[in-house]
């Protein structure tokens, strides 16, 4: 799957069961339908959590395509905080996009156990960034 914002070709990381797309250029994070819900890994904070989203219908932002149905994602306020924390969203529902940080901003809004399956994830990716991998002897 190709990202859609720079269109580099995404990666998949797989945390659990679940396979998240991501995409190493610009830290964009896509997931499919229900991949959030596993990932919260609590379904009252996920049902709570998607049930804050709205839809935004004047948002100015230029409209991304979803990679799956290439069909005009829409713009979705979650929760009530301002500014607000907008994500895209396939119309027809097959998944979501994160720019980067918004879903760790999404962690922290919902306050969610700190060892949630998302902050976990969210460790792997960035911070494994920084280890050597000086182990590797051969
Ligand atoms: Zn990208
Ligand atoms: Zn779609």
């Amino acid at each position: 799957m190709d990202c859609l914002v720079c269109k580099n070709a995404m990666i998949t990381l797989e945390v659990r069961d679940v396979e998240v797309d991501y995409c190493n250029d610009c830290g964009g994070i896509w997931l499919d339908a229900g991949e959030l819900e596993l990932l919260l890994d609590d379904p009252q904070q996920a049902k709570k959590l998607i049930n804050s989203f709205k839809i935004d219908s004047k948002c100015s932002e230029k409209p991304r395509k979803c990679p799956i149905c290439r069909k005009k994602m829409q713009k979705i306020i979650i929760g009530s905080s301002t500014p607000p924390l907008l994500i895209d969203r396939c119309p027809k529902g097959d998944g979501l996009w994160f720019d980067e940080g918004e879903l760790q901003d999404i962690v922290d809004r919902a306050k969610l156990d700190p060892d949630n399956k998302i902050q976990r994830l969210l460790a792997d990716m960035f911070g494994s960034k920084k280890t050597d991998e000086v182990t590797n002897t051969q």
